[in-house]
């Protein structure tokens, strides 16, 4: 499958690669054929973006709020004339089915309202001075240029998610995509530039690609941007972490997840049951917030456990852009050894594999949608990973004490969802004894979030929080005012110095 042939979006292929320049192969996980070549960012190339970044927010920064807001509703009235040919562009690319391929699309067209209607609420505080003829207060000034580093699994909406909200607060963007993904992103980008530039504001949204060696870690490393907002592994996380803590930076850090769901006697099978076959199976168990791991009552473990293998046996599996297939194709051949990496070391563990397990011989990366029931003992280290594929494991609980237990006795803490139709357990799983994880759900799958609220999780998942509600402050720089209009200089706390 070439992009050429694919009228659709071949207007969104890179300009051929450049002489002498280092370049990457884009593959299509769909049959692992070439998609495009892409030429790589140098240092040299680098510092150029990064430099007319910066010299961008200078301006940019002094733009009211407001009139930015314009911009960005400029930006998400493009991406809805593009949805289509965009969203087909992500599930080449990425393989996702082209549903999902357009709801990304779509999510961005969300946050750029949503960051439209921010753009006259960057609300500061003010608060009683304790001081005569004081007025305190604050403010929320631009932050900077924001590094973004974004994964593969979500090539345009996380960069959206982030890039919005700093535009409206009058942050400029360098966008690091994933080297799986790239295509996305020089469309995605190219469109944002393309209407800011027209609007008289250029390089507020720019782009590097590279190898982390010589792009990404040069990123993280910089001081010029007080933000890295990074997306992706546990592992990158830590990395980047350390790296901009060293130079007293800023991170965002949105990372892996381990997400279960509890199933409790009580339940409503006919809404968790597809729940957690989309939340397992969906985007081939490429979501962060994908459900990884099932933690059922011990009553009903069984019905359950023989509905869901009913209903992995109606998914169809294939080419993603083909009507009708819900299960695409893994990004690279690397995660079909992870995930055949992890059904072998469950079996070897005691799990017993109820569904799927095994790899579709056929171009692409396919595997089958996998259920794997842990032994009694609920012993399985390897589900105290997160293997980037659709692989569920079934667990079983007495007592809810006991499965909240299990539910946070992991490393990640990303996503979470509990189906009751008991009061009581709901709100035991939503309160402070409950859930331990960013995302909680009752009666709604793991899987999937709206732009509305703050996403992100805890422990090893980073502890950033992007998108809705007030995650904007991340973006900004908080200053507190202090005002004296009076005649006569009164200290804090009553301290006389004279
Ligand atoms: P990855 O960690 O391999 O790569 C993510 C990004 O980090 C890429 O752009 C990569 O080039 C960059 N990177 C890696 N090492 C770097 C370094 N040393 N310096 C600078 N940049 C570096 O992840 P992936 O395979 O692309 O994505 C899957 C992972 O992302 C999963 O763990 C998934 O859970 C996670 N994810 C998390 C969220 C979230 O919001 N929490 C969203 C999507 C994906």
């Amino acid at each position: 499958m070439g992009l050429s042939g694919d009228s659709e979006v071949a207007r969104y292929l890179p300009a051929s690669p450049i002489a002498g320049r280092a370049t990457a192969d884009v593959l299509s996980p769909i049959d692992n054929a070439k998609l495009a070549t892409i030429t790589l960012d140098t240092a040299e190339t680098y510092e150029q973006t990064v430099a007319a970044s910066v010299k961008a927010f200078e301006t940019w920064r002094l733009v009211p709020a407001p009139e930015r807001g314009q911009v960005v509703r400029a930006i998400g009235d493009e991406f809805r004339t593009h949805k289509q040919a965009l969203g087909r562009l992500v599930a080449l690319e990425v393989g996702k089915i082209l549903q999902e391929g357009w709801g990304e699309v779509q999510e961005t067209i969300d946050i750029a309202d949503f960051a439209v209607g921010l753009s006259r609420q960057l609300y500061g505080l003010t608060m009683p001075s304790e001081r005569r003829d004081h007025r305190l207060m604050e403010q929320w000034h631009p932050l900077g240029p924001i590094g973004v580093i974004s994964a593969f699994n979500f090539p345009n909406a996380v960069w959206a998610w982030n890039s919005m909200l700093a535009a409206v607060c009058g942050d400029t963007t360098v966008w690091k995509p994933s080297l799986f993904a790239p295509l996305t992103a020089i469309a995605s980008n190219a469109l944002a530039q393309r209407v800011a530039t027209r609007m008289g504001h250029r390089d507020i949204f720019t782009l590097v690609i590279g190898t982390d060696d010589v792009v990404g870690e040069r990123m993280v490393a910089d001081k010029r941007m007080p933000l890295i907002s990074a997306t992706g592994s546990c592992r990158m996380g830590k990395r980047v972490g350390s790296i901009v803590a060293q130079r007293m930076g800023r991170c965002l850090l949105e990372l892996g997840g381990n997400n279960a769901c509890i199933i409790d006697q009580d339940a409503d099978l006919a809404l968790a049951i597809p729940a957690v076959v989309f939340g397992a199976a969906g985007t081939a168990g490429q979501r962060c917030t994908t459900t990884r791991r099932l933690i059922v009552h011990e009553s009903i473990v069984d019905d359950v456990c023989g509905r869901l293998v009913r209903a992995y046996k109606q998914l169809k599996i294939g080419n993603p852009t083909i009507e009708g297939n819900l299960i695409g194709p893994l990004i690279n051949q690397r995660s079909v050894e992870g995930f055949k990496h992890a059904v072998a070391a469950a079996k070897q563990q005691g799990g017993t594999v109820l569904a799927g397990g095994n790899t579709l011989s056929m171009p692409g990366n396919y595997v089958e949608p996998t259920i794997i029931r842990a032994p009694a003992s609920n012993e399985l280290a390897i589900a105290r990973e997160e293997t980037f594929a659709p692989i569920l494991y079934v667990f079983s609980f007495k007592t809810l004490d006991q499965a909240i237990a299990m539910q946070n006795g992991v490393d990640q803490g990303l996503s979470s969802s509990i189906f009751t139709n008991s009061m009581r357990s709901a709100e035991r799983f939503l309160g402070p004894a409950g859930s331990d994880c960013g995302i909680a759900n009752v009666n709604a799958g793991t899987s999937g979030a709206e732009i509305g609220g703050a996403f992100g999780g805890e422990k090893e998942t980073g502890g950033g929080r992007e998108s809705g509600s007030d995650s904007w402050k991340a973006y900004m720089r908080r200053q507190t005012n202090t005002v004296h209009y009076g005649t006569k200089l009164a200290l804090a706390q009553g301290i006389k110095f004279d």
